[in-house]
C-alpha cells in the first residue's frame, strides 16, 4: 500500500484489532485525528500512556483504577452492607451505567473451571470472605452470568458464604447465556431491583 507512511499504517493495523473496530473504523479514526487541531492526537497519546501506566486492580475490589482504591470504594455515600459479585470489570461498569446499585464491588475475575485449572484463590473467594467480615456485609448480590460456569460458581460462592446473609441474585431478564455488558440498562436496573433470594 503506498497510502500513507510505515507508522501510520501500523498505527491502523494496530487500531483494527481493537475490540469492536475493524479496518475501515481504524482508518476513518486514524484519518480524523491526524486531520484535527495539531495537539489533539498528541493529548490522547500522553492521556493512554499514563493509563497504560498507571491503570491496575483496586486491591479491595478489583476494580480497574489509577490509584489503589478505586473511586467506589473510596466514596462514603456508597453502602458498605452490600457487595455485589460480578465476573469482570465490563459486568461491573454495565451495572453502574444502570445506577441502581450504591453498594460496592467484588470483582472475580473470572468463573470457576476445572478444565482451565481456576479455583476459588485464583478468583478472591478467600478475599471476598474476609471483606464479609471487615466490611459489616449484610446482603451478596450474585450478579453472575446466566451461564453454566457464571450459575455454577454462583453456587459454590453462596454454599461459602456465612448463613446469616442475606443471598439475592438477579431477577429473570437476563437472558440465558447472557453477559451483562450487552444489556441495555434499564434491563440489567429492572434485573437488579427484581432480585430474588437465592
Ligand atoms: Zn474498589
Amino acid at each position: 500500500m503506498d497510502d500513507g507512511g510505515d507508522d501510520i499504517q501500523a498505527l491502523i493495523g494496530a487500531m483494527a484489532r481493537l475490540p469492536g473496530l475493524g479496518p475501515r473504523s481504524a482508518r476513518r479514526i486514524v484519518l480524523s485525528l491526524i486531520g484535527r487541531k495539531p495537539g489533539q492526537m498528541a493529548q490522547l497519546s500522553a492521556l493512554m500512556a499514563r493509563v497504560a501506566e498507571n491503570a491496575r486492580p483496586c486491591t479491595r475490589c478489583g476494580n480497574v483504577s489509577d490509584q489503589d482504591i478505586c473511586a467506589i470504594c473510596t466514596d462514603v455515600s456508597r453502602q458498605t452492607g452490600e457487595i455485589c459479585v460480578v465476573e469482570n470489570v465490563a459486568d461491573l461498569w454495565a451495572l453502574e451505567r444502570g445506577r441502581a446499585f450504591r453498594g460496592r464491588y467484588h470483582v472475580l475475575g473470572g468463573t470457576l473451571s476445572a478444565l482451565d485449572d481456576i479455583g476459588p484463590d485464583d478468583l478472591g473467594i478467600p478475599r471476598l470472605l474476609a471483606r464479609i467480615e471487615t466490611e459489616s456485609v449484610t446482603e451478596v448480590i450474585l450478579a453472575l452470568n446466566a451461564t453454566i460456569e457464571g450459575q455454577t460458581t454462583a453456587h459454590y460462592i453462596a454454599d461459602a458464604l456465612p448463613a446469616r446473609l442475606t443471598i439475592t441474585g438477579l431477577a429473570q431478564g437476563v437472558p440465558i447465556g447472557g453477559e451483562l455488558d450487552y444489556l441495555d440498562d434499564g434491563t440489567i436496573t429492572a434485573a437488579l431491583r427484581a432480585r430474588r433470594r437465592l
